[in-house]
């Protein structure tokens, strides 16, 4: 029996050369692509033996992939009962016919720096190959179920493999992988059944591990023996639940399977688990968690769903089957019109992955809306939970900013602590309600005191309370719902309120003072204002109609982001005794030294009531106490 030497080919060199050099983590793979090899052969059997019975040799029922570890040896041997490979198959198939996609796969872990190189890897269905990541020699032994021809293969994973004539009772392919020394955690049986639960527990037939167990039993005279017993363990799971009918799949089941994707300790808040047909035919199982399962802050947090194409875990990392504002969602989508082993960037521009996610995602927003319909309870605690995030979609996601608008619970001067949808609010608007008002700050209880309130509650208008750091830059994108417009009501002038105009009398009684007061101020604020919109307080602060409010500098700031502090007008309400005090004291004498001071204290008031900090706070408090002091006399 001759055997022969064959050289790789030219890229095939190189990408073993990359993928022994310079790839140091998720090694694993390797298992999950000698097991969808197997597979692939095992198919391949099952549907050429419809035309062509023979071939099965009457092994029908018994078709399936065998893994026996081998610790004294630290070998690793996988075994199927596929179709097999004949002398010419074996010297193409594994080494000298390169596919058309391992020239770019080559170009790509090339130009990938050495952290990402391990992830493209596990992207990428890098195949047999990736055997030699762990191996420093491999065996392929196999039978043709065609020729019945039975052919070696080896390989130290170098320039070149043998190709000699060998003996196999049985149809299919044996490989033997001897595992480099420093791999030998390969050989424990606990590694290699995680490995298999973790990639491959949806391939359809049983994949069993044979390996030897040592146990201690007493003899006769009560004394220990070690004895070996061969254990046999089908380590998959067989039948993917995404496949299953709704009905024949239970609770636990399903919570059971949420828990193995999502690492999370409770069960889902939400389960969706449908079939696609049409345009895009896949099946799918969506959850929502309870509580976020990892940082969804975190920009290097990953997130998607797994993906499945026949049956064979390609990535739990699809962040291209989701829209970002979803990144909470877990779950698992099985595309049969996907191909298998080829690149994320080609898998990522299949226009299948686009109609993929779209369909999840309206699938998704239009689950929220009928639990929100059907369920508020429910809907509350998923949107405190992730509204935040959902909201980002008002920004990323234009064709459904209406959609997602709809589900977008907010506080209101009306609803208080109770959130309630732009819906319910437009419904309550007044008819001749032009806008819909709204006012940010950090939290409903403190807002519900501003005076920037003032106007609008005696009007009985509502103004919707906005208190998440986002909900500034939202209502900006926003800009309206169903054709109303958005305002702000510490912003620009409520003049469409119809107090705009501030008497003739108030305008030459308070000319003086205002003038006065804007010039002591200059440094702190743009203008002076006499206000409509006050009815209690004294004053307010205002930004310019595109100007940033108060909180929104204070929100910035605490993002760690340098903003110029844009001047506010503040605005002065001549009604409040204050001014009617000071106007007299201006009166008697406008260098009043008080008139400085007292300006000063009321500027720092007006800070406080927006939440910002004041600038000096002892110096506040000194004034202030004088004052105190003062009225006592
Ligand atoms: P791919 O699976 O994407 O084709 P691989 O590098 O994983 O690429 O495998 C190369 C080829 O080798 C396969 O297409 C198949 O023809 C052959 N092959 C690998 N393993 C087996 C096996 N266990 N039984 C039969 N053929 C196999
Ligand atoms: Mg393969």
């Amino acid at each position: 029996m001759g055997s022969k030497t064959v050289e790789f080919k030219t890229e095939i060199k190189d990408l073993l050369n990359l993928m022994i050099h310079s790839l140091y983590s998720d090694k694993d793979i390797f298992l999950r692509e000698l097991i969808s090899n197997s597979s692939d052969a095992i198919d391949k059997i099952r549907f050429e033996s419809i035309s062509d019975s023979s071939l099965l040799n009457g092994e029908e029922g018994d078709l399936g992939i065998t893994i026996v570890p081998d610790k004294e040896a630290n070998t690793i041997t996988i075994s199927d009962n596929g179709i097999g490979m004949s002398k010419e198959e074996l010297e193409n198939n594994l080494g000298t016919i390169a596919k058309s996609g391992t020239k770019e796969f080559v170009n790509k872990l090339k130009e990938t720096n050495s952290e990402d190189k391990a992830n493209l890897v596990g992207q990428f269905g890098v195949g047999f190959y990736s055997v030699f990541m762990v191996a420093s020699k491999v065996e392929v032994t196999s039978r043709s179920a065609k020729s019945g021809d039975v052919y070696k293969w080896t390989s130290a994973g170098e320039d070149s493999f043998e190709l000699e004539e060998a003996t196999k009772e049985t149809r299919g392919t044996e490989i033997v992988i001897f595992l480099n020394e420093d791999q030998a955690e390969y050989v424990e049986t606990f590694k290699i059944s995680s490995i298999v639960k973790k990639f491959s527990n949806f391939i359809e037939y049983p994949i069993t591990m044979i390996s030897d167990e040592t146990i201690v039993e007493k003899d006769e005279n009560d004394k220990d023996v070690e004895k070996t017993e061969r254990k046999e363990e089908i380590l998959n799971s067989q039948k993917p639940i995404w496949q299953k009918d709704k009905k024949d799949v239970t609770e636990e089941e399903y919570e059971e399977f949420y828990k193995f994707i999502s690492h999370d300790f409770n069960g889902p808040a939400k389960t969706v688990h449908y079939k696609a047909e049409g345009v895009v035919d896949f099946s799918s199982i969506l959850f929502v968690p309870e509580k976020p399962v990892s940082d969804l802050f975190n920009p290097e947090s990953d997130y998607g769903l797994s993906l499945y194409v026949n049956r064979v875990f390609i990535t739990d990392k699809s962040d291209f089957l989701l829209p970002k504002y979803l990144r909470f969602v877990k779950g698992v989508v099985e595309c049969n019109d996907l191909p298998l082993n080829v690149s994320r960037e080609i898998v990522q521009k299949s226009p299948m992955i686009e109609k993929i996610k779209k369909n999840v995602t309206s699938k998704l927003l239009r689950e929220f809306a009928n639990q929100l319909k059907n369920d508020k309870e429910a809907y509350v605690k998923f949107y405190n939970e992730f509204g935040v995030i959902l909201k980002e979609g008002l920004h990323f996601d234009y064709a459904n900013k209406e959609k997602i608008s709809d589900l977008v619970l907010v506080n209101t001067t009306e609803a208080k602590e109770e959130q309630c949808t732009f819906a319910d609010y437009k419904e309550r608007m007044k008819d001749d309600q032009e806008f819909i008002y709204y006012l940010t700050g950090s939290s409903v209880e403190e807002m519900l005191t501003s005076p920037h309130l003032e106007l609008l509650n005696k009007k009985e208008y509502e103004v919707i309370l906005f208190s998440d750091p986002i909900d500034e830059f939202l209502v900006d994108i926003m800009a309206e719902y169903k054709e109303k417009k958005f305002k702000s009501i510490n912003k620009g002038d409520l003049s469409e309120l119809g107090e705009e105009e501030v008497s003739e009398t108030d305008k030459v009684k308070f000319d003086g003072l205002v003038g006065s007061l804007k010039d002591i101020m200059k440094e702190q604020v743009s203008d002076v204002k006499i206000s409509t919109r006050l009815v209690d307080s004294p004053c307010a602060l205002v930004a310019n109609e595109n100007g940033t409010t108060v909180h929104m500098e204070k929100m910035m700031k605490a993002m760690g982001q340098e903003v110029p502090t844009q001047k506010k007008v503040l605005e002065v309400n001549v009604a409040h005794p204050i001014f009617v005090a000071m106007q007299t004291a201006y009166d008697t004498d406008a260098k009043d030294s008080r008139i400085g001071e007292y300006s000063d204290l009321l500027y720092q008031q007006a800070l406080l009531v927006e939440g910002a900090p004041i600038e000096n706070p002892a110096d506040y408090a000194k004034k202030m106490a004088a004052v105190m002091a003062d009225a006592l006399k």
